[in-house]
C-alpha cells in the first residue's frame, strides 16, 4: 500500500527533524555554550564529578608561565575563560593550558579523594593544590616523565587529595602535550575509583584474553594450513594489540616505564605498523590482486603510507608524526570501507564478511581520530569504539576465515575430482593407443609373415610356403581319408620366349600365367605356388581326380587364350600340366604325390605339350601306367 501524500509529508518532516536534532547534538560539542565555574561541594553523598563545568581555563601560548605567575591572575580576570568545551578537549595545540577550580569538603569527617586526568597520552601534567594559608601541594607527572614520577601507579593520572572537614582549596592543573590535548579533569572518592578500576581491569582482561586467544588460534591455523592470510592476521593482531596498549598507556606502564621519549614515539610507530598490517591482511583476505587490480593498487599505496610513518617519527617532531598517523587512521578506514563496498558490488563474497567484521572497527578508528582532532565530543563510542569494533571483528573474522577454509576445501575437492577424471581419461586413451599399436603390429607381423612365404615376381606362394603347409594338408587328408590333388604346370618353350623377346618379356609372361592361376584357383584351401623358374604347382585339398582334371584343363585353356604383348610383339604361351591325386595312406609322404605329378608333366611334354596328363586312378591303387592324355 502506498502512503497518502499527507502521510508522506509527515514522515519527511520527521526525517528532517531527526537530522536536525542529530546535527545540533554534534554542534553542541563544537560550540559549547557558556559554563559557570563554581565551587565543587564534596559531601558524604558525593561519588564523582567531571569538572568540565566547574573550571576556568587559561591558555598560555608561551607555555612558560609557572604557578607564581598564575596566582597573580585572579579568577575574575578576563584571561580566565569559562567558554570552553565541557570535555576539555583542546585537540592539537602548542600552548600549555591551565585549569582552575575550587573544592570544599562538606563531609562530616576527614576524607580522601582522587583528582584524575583519564587521558594517558598527556606529555606534562602538573597538579597544584593551594590551601588558603598559602600551603601548596605539587605533583609533576605526564608521559614525558619517568613512570615512577606518578603518585599513583596507573596508566592514567591520579592525584590523591586529603581534606579536613570544612576545608576549601583551589586546584590548578597545567597540561601540555604535543599529541591530542585532552584534560578531562575529574574528582572522585577513592572507593568509587577503586570500583571503577576493578571493572575496567576485568573488561581489559577479557579483551586481552580474546585478542590472545585469536592470536594463538590463527597462529595454529597458519602452522597447519600455511595460508598467508592467517599469518598476516596474526601479525596484525600483535601490532594492533601493541598500538592499542600504547594508546591506553598500558605499554608505557608495563613495557618501557623508564623510556618516556620512546614511549611517545612508540604511539605513531605502532599505529603505522598496525595500519600497514591491516591493509596487508585485507589485500590477502579480499584477494584484491585477483579481483580488482586498481583497488589493489590503492591499497598498496595506503599500505606504504602507513609504513612511511615509522621512519617519519625519527625525522619529524612527535607532534607532526602523531598528527599524520591520526589523519591516516581517519582517512584509510573510510577509503577501505569504500573499496570494500566496490568489491561487494563486484560480487566478491569475502568482501561481505570483511565489511561486517571490519565495519565496526573502521568506524571506531574514525570516531576516535575525530575525537583526537577535537571534532567530536568524548563518549563511550569515541573512547571504546575501537575495542568494541575489534572484538566484533576478531569474532566475525574467525568465522570468515573458517568460511575461507571451507571454500578452499571445496575447491580442492573439485580439483581432485577433475584430476581423477582426467587421469581416467588419459589411461583410457593410452590403453586405446596401445591396443591400436598392438593391432598394427599384429597386422604388420602377418604381412611380414605373408611376404616371407610369397614369391616377389608373381605374388604367388613360394617353396617356403609349400614346405610349411604341404605336410599339414597331407596329415589332414590322411586323418579324414580325403583326396588331395596337385597340378604340376610348366610353360612350354619358355627359353625361346626369353631368347626372342628378352628376359623382361619372360618376367611379364610369368606374371600373366600367375594371374591366370590366381583367377582360377578360388576355393579356400586351394593354393598356387611358384615351384621353380617357370614351373608352378597347384594344390587342391578335398578334390578328386576328376575335379583336378577339370581345373587343369581350365588353366591350360586360360593360358592358351592369353593375349600377351611385349614391345608390340605378340607372345604365344601354352602350358603342360601333370595331374595327380591321392588319398594319403598312413606313413606315406607328400613327395610321392609330387613325383607322380612331375612324371605326368614329363608325359604331357612328350605327348606334344599344351596338354594335361592325368593319372589313370588314385595313387593308392596306382600302377604307374601311362594315363590318358587330354589334348587340344
Ligand atoms: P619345355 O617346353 O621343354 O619346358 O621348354 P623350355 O624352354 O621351357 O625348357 P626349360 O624348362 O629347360 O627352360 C626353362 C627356361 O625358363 C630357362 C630359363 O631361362 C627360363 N626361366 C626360368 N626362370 C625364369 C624367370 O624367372 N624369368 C625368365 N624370364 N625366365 C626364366
Ligand atoms: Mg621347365
Ligand atoms: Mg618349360
Amino acid at each position: 500500500m502506498h502512503p497518502s501524500g499527507k502521510e508522506f509529508a509527515l514522515t519527511k518532516a520527521a526525517f528532517y527533524r531527526c537530522w536536525i536534532s542529530l546535527l545540533s547534538l554534534l554542534l553542541s560539542g563544537l560550540l559549547a555554550g557558556p559554563v559557570r565555574a563554581e565551587v565543587v561541594v564534596l559531601d558524604d553523598a558525593f561519588t564523582s564529578l567531571v569538572m568540565g563545568r566547574h573550571v576556568r581555563v587559561l591558555e598560555d601560548k608561551t607555555a612558560q608561565l609557572g604557578l607564581t605567575d598564575i596566582l597573580r591572575k585572579p579568577a575574575q580576570s578576563p584571561e580566565w575563560s569559562d567558554r570552553h568545551r565541557e570535555d576539555l578537549n583542546f585537540a592539537y595545540s602548542n600552548s600549555a593550558f591551565w585549569l582552575r577550580g575550587e573544592l570544599v569538603n562538606r563531609a562530616s569527617h576527614r576524607s580522601e579523594w582522587l583528582l584524575s586526568l583519564r587521558y594517558p597520552l598527556l606529555d606534562y601534567v602538573d597538579l597544584y593544590v593551594v590551601w588558603p594559608d598559602g600551603r601548596v601541594q605539587h605533583h609533576a607527572s605526564g608521559d614525558r616523565r619517568p613512570f615512577a614520577s606518578r603518585p599513583v601507579r596507573d596508566r592514567n593520572f591520579y592525584f590523591p587529595l586529603t581534606l579536613r572537614p570544612g576545608e576549601q582549596v583551589q586546584v590548578f592543573a597545567r597540561v601540555q602535550s604535543q599529541g591530542s590535548l585532552q584534560a578531562p579533569l575529574e574528582i572522585s572518592t577513592t572507593h568509587h575509583q577503586e570500583q571503577r578500576a576493578q571493572n575496567e581491569q576485568l573488561l581489559l582482561g577479557l579483551y586481552s584474553g580474546a585478542l590472545l586467544a585469536m592470536l594463538l588460534y590463527n597462529l595454529l591455523l597458519y602452522a597447519s594450513l600455511r595460508d598467508r592470510a592467517y599469518l598476516y592476521y596474526v601479525v596484525y593482531i600483535v601490532l594492533f594489540g601493541i598500538a592499542q596498549s600504547t594508546l591506553s598507556g598500558l605499554a608505557y606502564e608495563y613495557l618501557w616505564p623508564n623510556s618516556p621519549n620512546w614511549g611517545n614515539q612508540a604511539t605513531p610507530v605502532f599505529m603505522g605498523l598496525a595500519g600497514w598490517s591491516l591493509v596487508l591482511f585485507s589485500r590477502q583476505f579480499l584477494d584484491t590482486r585477483r579481483h580488482a587490480a586498481h583497488i589493489d593498487a590503492v591499497m598498496r599505496v595506503l599500505q606504504w603510507l602507513f609504513v612511511a610513518i615509522v621512519p617519519a617519527t625519527f625525522v619529524m617532531s612527535y607532534a607532526w608524526s602523531v598528527k599524520l598517523a591520526t589523519l591516516l587512521t581517519l582517512v584509510a578506514p573510510l577509503l577501505m570501507l569504500i573499496l570494500t563496498a566496490i568489491l561487494l558490488r563486484q560480487g566478491v563474497r569475502q568482501a561481505y564478511y570483511f565489511l561486517w567484521a571490519f565495519g565496526g572497527l573502521l568506524l571506531g578508528f574514525m570516531l576516535n581520530s575525530l575525537n583526537r582532532f577535537g571534532l567530536m565530543e568524548s563518549s563511550l563510542l569515541t573512547d571504546y569504539g575501537m575495542q568494541i569494533g575489534s572484538l566484533l571483528e576478531i569474532t566475525l573474522l574467525s568465522f570468515a576465515l573458517a568460511h575461507r577454509l571451507k571454500l578452499s576445501q571445496q575447491a580442492n575437492m573439485r580439483l581432485q575430482r577433475a584430476h581423477a577424471a582426467e587421469l581416467e581419461a588419459s589411461v583410457l586413451a593410452r590403453t586405446r593407443d596401445l591396443d591400436n599399436a598392438m593391432a598394427e603390429l599384429t597386422r604388420a607381423n602377418a604381412r611380414l609373415q605373408d611376404l616371407s612365404v610369397r614369391d616377389s615376381l608373381t605374388g604367388l606362394h613360394n617353396r617356403q610356403f609349400l614346405a610349411e603347409r604341404l605336410p599339414e594338408m597331407w596329415r589332414f587328408a590322411q586323418r579324414w581319408h580325403q583326396p588331395l590333388s596337385v597340378l604340376m604346370i610348366d610353360i612350354d618353350h619358355f627359353k625361346q620366349v626369353n631368347d626372342q623377346h628378352g628376359h623382361a618379356a619372360g618376367d611379364e609372361a610369368l606374371r600373366q600365367v600367375a594371374a591366370v592361376l590366381s583367377e582360377i584357383i578360388r576355393r579356400p584351401g586351394d593354393h598356387a605356388v611358384r615351384y621353380g623358374g617357370e614351373e608352378f604347382l597347384v594344390i587342391l585339398p578335398q578334390t578328386d581326380l576328376a575335379g583336378a582334371a577339370h581345373m587343369a584343363e581350365s588353366i591350360r585353356l586360360g593360358v592358351q587364350s592369353l593375349d600377351v604383348h611385349y614391345a608390340d610383339q605378340a607372345i604365344v604361351l601354352t602350358v603342360s600340366i601333370g595331374v595327380a591325386c591321392t588319398i594319403p595312406a598312413a606313413h606315406s609322404l607328400p613327395e610321392t604325390l609330387l613325383n607322380a605329378a612331375d612324371e605326368l608333366l614329363y608325359e604331357a611334354k612328350h605327348g606334344g605339350r599344351n596338354r594335361c596328363a592325368l593319372q589313370p586312378q588314385a595313387l593308392e591303387e596306382l600302377t604307374m601306367s601311362p594315363g590318358s592324355v587330354l589334348s587340344e
